[in-house]
């Protein structure tokens, strides 16, 4: 193997304990590059009895000393984003260019959670003559965030900063497919200055998950997910009284109207189907091509054949993912949908092992099929045809995932018409992967997030905190009122 086995990080140090352990799979080349351990009971709890102690500390000192960590390990992310993003493309399978995007967006995470001084402060009134009201902010305490695949740097920035920097102390729990990148982050925040169990990982699959959800000194919990784990956790969570913010799968559409920019819309469409195999929550998954969109089709389908796997295009997560990614393409061909960039037999000389899958493009599937309901989580483009904006507006909205939605069109009384009728929490105009950039916060609707709010941005301020009511007075001879 080429790495050791990966180990918890509790209390500042990197702990060894017997545990059972899953391989660890580079999926370029099909073989086994470590192994994680899956956490139980027992090693959550240390980690939140390392918590625990220091939180006292940690949030008693002023939010403009806590912010100076991030400012240092942001410097230390760039420092090393070069082998940062090795080791994401090796744990994650995508290629060297999206894995220092990726650093590159935890970089801007933390860029957002060193302005948090200047955003997250109180509010004071005088109410009535000498007596005055504030609110204040306080951290909740142990808090956890549980990730999934797909991001293994990125998204355990969407919450790690923040709430650090809001005062808690923070557990990650990574996903057990791409456990590496947490142990750099680690030791990347412990170098920044952060003090012993201010930040802790802790490694596993289920059972760990469950012990999150079930401690009870653990107070919020995000996740991010597929929609059945995020309904199982946040459910979980917020029977034992927690506060949860889950987020979950996609299915998200790209509406192509005839006016569009054909070499802006084609290759958009492409970038965001393929990008990172397929495996991004905020993925093209369908394109509702309306009316006569025949030649964006066309110019997407070549640019889709031109890539190179292995150069172009990473591979997906794992052997299993291949088969079930495959397999939605082949039910959509039997039932009547035509394959026109075909991704299914693709080999990349000298990793033959790897789990790659080209671009594929499917057209004449009907809202109907499998293919253009569920969540393929590939590098799969369903294309559905519509008469009018209506009609797509329609086929988008019947979706129950509503993580985001495009349109490309030249005219803005369309694209205000979709912007507001989209079934989605995030919508773009002209873009294809609509993620909001910091300082605006990053989250879905319907069975793409269970909770309220977002997970980053202003809007992670409101989650990982609680407010606190004063109301005071100092002024004696002010005289009194119904208050006092
Ligand atoms: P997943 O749901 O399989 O796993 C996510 C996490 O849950 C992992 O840490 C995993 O260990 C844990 N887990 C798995 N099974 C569990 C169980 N039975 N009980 C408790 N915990 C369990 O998701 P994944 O395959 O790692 O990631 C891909 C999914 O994540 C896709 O559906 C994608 O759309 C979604 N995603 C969503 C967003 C978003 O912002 N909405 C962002 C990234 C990924």
């Amino acid at each position: 193997m080429k790495y050791p086995q990966v180990r918890n990080y509790i209390g500042g140090t990197f702990a060894t304990a017997e545990l059972p352990a899953l391989d660890v799979f580079d999926p370029a080349m099909g073989t086994v590059i470590s192994r994680v351990p899956l956490s139980g009971v027992a090693e959550l709890h240390a980690a939140v009895t390392a918590a625990k102690r220091a939180f006292p500390a940690w949030s008693a000192m002023p939010i403009k000393q806590r912010v100076q960590v991030f400012f240092r390990y942001k410097r230390l992310l760039e420092q090393h984003i070069d082998e940062l993003a090795a080791l994401i493309s090796e744990e994650n399978g995508k290629i060297v260019s999206e894995a220092r995007a990726e650093v590159e967006k935890a970089a801007e995470l933390c860029e957002f959670a060193c302005s948090l001084p200047q955003i997250a402060t109180g509010e004071v009134l005088e109410v009535s003559r000498g007596v005055e009201c504030r609110i204040e902010r306080f951290p909740l305490g142990v808090v956890a965030g549980i990730a999934p695949f797909n991001f293994p740097n990125m998204v355990p920035h969407w919450s790690i900063p923040n709430a650090i920097a809001l005062g808690n102390c923070f557990i990650l729990k990574p996903s057990e497919l791409v456990p590496l990148s947490a142990g750099r982050i680690a030791e990347l925040l412990t170098e920044a200055g952060l003090p012993a169990g201010v930040f802790q990982v802790v490694h596993g699959g289920r059972e760990v998950v469950e012990a999150i959800c079930d401690h009870p000194d653990i107070s919020a919990i995000s996740f991010v997910g597929s929609t059945k784990i995020a309904k199982a956790v946040y459910r979980r969570a917020t029977n034992n009284l927690k506060r949860c913010l889950a987020l979950g799968g996609a299915k998200n559409h790209l509406i192509v109207m005839p006016d569009a920019d054909q070499e802006m819309a084609a290759s958009n469409i492409v970038a965001s189907m393929s990008g990172c195999a397929g495996q991004r929550c905020m993925a093209a998954s369908v394109m509702v091509a309306v009316s006569a969109t025949d030649h964006v089709i066309a110019r997407a389908a070549e640019i889709a054949r031109a890539m190179v796997p292995g150069k172009d295009i990473g591979p997906v997560i794992s052997v299993e993912a291949k088969a079930r990614i495959i397999g939605y393409i082949n039910a959509a061909e039997a039932q009547g949908a035509k394959v026109i960039v075909d991704g299914r037999h693709v080999t990349v000389a000298g990793k033959e092992h790897g789990y790659f899958i080209g671009p594929t493009i499917i057209d004449q599937v009907r809202p109907e099929m499998q293919i253009a309901q569920e969540e393929v989580f590939g590098p799969v483009l369903a294309i559905i045809r519509a008469d009018d904006v209506d009609q797509a507006i329609a086929i988008e909205n019947a979706s129950p995932y509503g993580n985001a939605a495009s349109v490309y069109t030249e005219s803005g009384g369309v694209a205000r018409k979709v912007m507001e009728r989209a079934n989605a929490g995030m919508v773009g105009v002209n873009v294809g992967v609509p993620v909001p950039r910091e300082p605006f916060s990053f989250g879905g609707w319907n069975d793409s997030r269970f909770g309220v709010g977002d997970i980053t941005g202003k809007g992670s301020i409101e989650f990982w905190t609680q407010s606190k009511k004063m109301t005071t007075k100092w002024n004696r001879e002010a005289g009194t009122n119904w208050m006092s």
